[in-house]
């Protein structure tokens, strides 16, 4: 049974890749594992995997830059295997486009989990009305991109653009950041609340003038 998809991992540990492979193999994907970041990219252009589980500390290329080449190419959701929770590779990890990260060592299950609800969240169109405004911004769900009068379009990664979508659907209402994590990210999060705060401040770079608020103490809040 490998219905749910091609899953790719990008991981020199062979140990790791071996139980991931039985934990994902057991759910019904099929993991195809490449030791290095080279190697890794060749199977995503030949594999064209659903997911990609990509360790940050590789031979040769480092995680970071694979992420950076996958893309440049591909919104695939993007999960990476960091070893040291320190803030800055998460940061960075996120700022290039990752959906998201575990710290070494997680739990296999954990890490399950969370590809399923990636591969949830990013295959689901919004559903209900397709197309939201927020000031002169244009949302636009059907097409996953934002326009603006005058300004070259805008196409956020697949997490972000949920979380623009979440906030702009609920325009007027402040936004908790455990709220946002259980609506966009879809499961409990233990508390990672810098994953929402680093979001929202590429979808402020990306998107110059969005009326995000920062409601200082609770969460954001967008104004219509
Ligand atoms: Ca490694």
């Amino acid at each position: 049974m490998t219905n749910g998809g091609v899953v790719l991992l990008i991981e020199d540990e062979d140990e790791i890749a071996e139980l991931l492979r039985m934990a994902f193999e057991r759910e019904g994907f099929r993991l195809v594992h490449a030791a290095d970041g080279e190697s890794g990219l060749e199977r995503m252009r030949d594999r064209d995997p659903r997911a990609v589980l990509l360790d940050v500390g590789l031979p040769g290329i480092d995680g970071f830059e694979v992420c950076r080449r996958i893309r440049a190419a591909s919104d695939v959701p993007v999960i990476m295997l960091t070893a040291r929770d320190t803030e800055i590779d998460t940061i960075v990890g996120l700022e290039i486009g990752a959906d998201d990260y575990v710290t070494k060592p997680f739990s296999v299950r954990e890490l399950v989990a969370r590809v399923k609800a990636v591969l949830r969240r990013s295959e689901e169109a919004p559903v209900g009305r397709t197309a939201l405004e927020v000031g002169d911004f244009v949302i636009d769900g059907g097409r996953r991109e934002v326009t603006r009068a005058g300004a070259p379009v805008v196409r956020p990664t697949a997490r972000e653009f949920d979380l623009l979508w979440y906030l702009a659907d609920n325009a007027g209402l402040v936004l908790s950041r455990a709220q946002i994590l259980e609506a966009v990210w879809g499961y409990d999060y233990f508390g990672e609340t810098r994953t929402v705060d680093v979001h929202i401040r590429q979808l402020r770079r990306k998107l110059d003038g969005i009326p995000i608020e920062t409601v200082w103490g609770v969460g954001y809040r967008i104004d219509s």
